[in-house]
C-alpha cells in the first residue's frame, strides 16, 4: 500500500527511531541530579539545540510540549492570561478562518474572559487576505495568529507580511508552523514571529511531542501546566527524553536535507499529476498552486466523490479527504468553506502528500491505482 497522507502524520525517520530506541534503554529523569538524570538532560538539551537550529532560534527560546495542539494552546491562552495578570488593556485577538481547530478553539475560549475574537478571511486561493486582516487589527489587539502552511490545502501564508501588520500596533504574532517546519525554510527572525508552534510527527519525528518557540523579546506566556517547573517554568511535567531525542534527531535530519527533500517531493507530485492527466483524469487544484508545501496538494477530481474514492482506496493508496482531526465527522471542511469552494468541488476534494520516503515508482503506481479506481467508479 502507498501512504499519501503525510499531512496527517508522516512516517517515522529511521534516524529518529534509532535515537528513541537508544534513549528508551537509558532511563533517567532529566531533572535528577545523578548520572542517569544528567544523561537524560543532555539528550533533551541536544534536541533543544537541534530544534532551535532548524528554525533559527536560540535554545532558550524552545519549550517542549506534547505537540502543536498544546503549543497553540500555550501561546494563545498563555499570552491572554499573561496580559490579564500583567495589567495589559488589550482584549482582542485575530485568527484566520483556516486555522487548525486547536488555534480556533483556543481563541474562542478567550471570549469567556472578556476577549473579542475576529476571524480574518482568506482568498479563494486559500491565502489570508492581508487587506482584510489589516482592517481587523486594532490598537487593543493583543495577539494575531496565522498559520505558516495550511494542513488541508498545503497553501503557504505570508507570515512576514502579517508580522509587519501585527507589530505596527504592538500586537504579538503567533504562527502555527506545524506543517511548514522541516519542509520549507522557516526562520523565526526572518518571519519576525513572537510565538511559533512546531509538531514532531509532521516532520518524520515521533507523535506526542512538539515545541513552542517563545521569543526572548516577547512577554512570557502564563503556563498551562504548573507543577515541577520544567521547561523554564513554561511547561511542568517530566520531559519525555526519548520522544524529545527522536524529535531532535528528526529536526537535524530535516535541516540537513531540506532542499533535497523538497525537490524530491515536488518531482514526485509532478510525476503523479502528469500521469493522472495522461489517464484523462480532470482535476482542479484547491488553493494557490504557486505557493504550496513541496509534494502536497488538495485536488478535486471532476465527477468523483472523494469519500467514496478514499474508501475504495483505503487499502491500496491511502489518501484523505480533509484534516484527520475532523475525519469521522461528516461536516465539510471549514477550510474549503472559507475559500468558498463550491459544494460539488468540496465533495470531490482530496488531500495528497508525497514525501521523503516515496519513490518514482510509488508515484506512478499511485496514479495507476487512482486512475483504475476512478474508471471503475465511472
Ligand atoms: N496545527 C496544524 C496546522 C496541524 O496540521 C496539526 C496536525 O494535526 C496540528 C496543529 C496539531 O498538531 P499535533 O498533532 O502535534 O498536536
Amino acid at each position: 500500500a502507498i501512504y499519501l497522507d503525510g499531512l496527517s502524520t508522516a512516517p517515522l525517520a529511521p534516524e529518529a527511531r534509532a535515537a528513541m530506541l537508544a534513549a528508551w534503554d537509558q532511563p533517567g529523569n532529566p531533572s535528577s541530579p545523578h548520572a542517569a538524570g544528567e544523561r537524560a538532560a543532555a539528550l533533551v538539551e541536544t534536541a533543544r539545540r537541534s530544534v532551535a537550529d532548524l528554525v533559527g532560534a536560540s535554545s532558550a527560546e524552545i519549550v517542549f510540549t506534547s505537540g502543536a495542539t498544546e503549543a497553540n494552546n500555550l501561546a494563545i491562552a498563555g499570552a491572554a492570561a499573561a496580559a490579564i495578570t500583567g495589567g495589559s488593556e488589550r482584549r482582542h485577538v485575530v485568527v484566520t478562518s483556516i486555522e487548525h481547530k486547536s488555534v480556533l478553539e483556543a481563541a474562542w475560549r478567550l471570549r469567556a474572559v472578556g476577549f473579542t475574537v475576529d476571524i480574518a478571511p482568506v482568498t479563494k486561493a486559500g491565502v489570508v487576505d492581508l487587506g482584510e486582516l489589516a482592517a481587523l487589527i486594532r490598537n487593543d489587539t493583543l495577539l494575531v495568529s496565522v498559520m505558516a502552511a495550511n494542513n488541508e490545502t498545503a497553501v503557504l501564508q505570508p507570515i512576514a507580511e502579517v508580522a509587519a501588520l501585527a507589530h505596527a500596533v504592538g500586537a504579538l504574532l503567533h504562527c502555527d508552523a506545524a506543517q511548514a517546519v522541516g519542509k520549507v525554510p522557516v526562520d523565526v527572525i526572518d518571519l519576525d514571529v513572537d510565538f511559533m508552534s512546531v509538531s514532531s510527527h509532521k516532520m518524520y519525528g515521533p507523535m506526542g511531542v512538539g515545541a513552542l518557540y517563545v521569543s526572548a523579546a516577547a512577554p512570557r506566556p502564563t503556563p498551562l501546566l504548573v507543577g515541577g517547573g520544567q521547561e523554564n517554568g513554561l511547561r511542568a511535567g517530566t520531559e519525555p527524553a526519548p520522544l524529545i531525542a527522536g524529535f531532535g534527531t528528526a529536526a537535524e535530519v530535516a535541516r540537513s536535507r531540506l532542499e533535497k527533500d523538497a525537490r524530491h517531493a515536488k518531482s514526485l507530485l509532478g510525476a503523479f499529476l502528469q500521469d493522472l492527466s495522461e489517464r484523462q483524469v480532470k482535476i482542479h487544484v484547491n488553493g494557490n498552486v504557486s505557493k504550496l508545501l513541496p509534494g502536497a496538494i488538495n485536488i478535486s477530481i471532476d465527477g468523483i466523490d472523494a469519500q467514496s474514492l478514499a474508501m475504495i482506496m483505503a487499502r491500496t493508496v491511502m489518501i484523505s479527504t480533509g484534516s484527520a482531526c475532523n475525519s469521522g465527522q461528516i461536516n465539510s471542511s471549514h477550510v474549503l468553506d472559507a475559500m468558498d469552494v463550491d459544494e460539488k468541488r468540496k465533495k470531490e476534494a482530496l488531500r495528497i502528500c508525497f514525501g521523503r520516503y516515496h519513490s518514482d515508482p510509488d508515484a506512478r503506481e499511485a496514479a495507476r491505482q487512482l486512475g483504475d479506481a476512478i474508471n471503475r467508479m465511472r
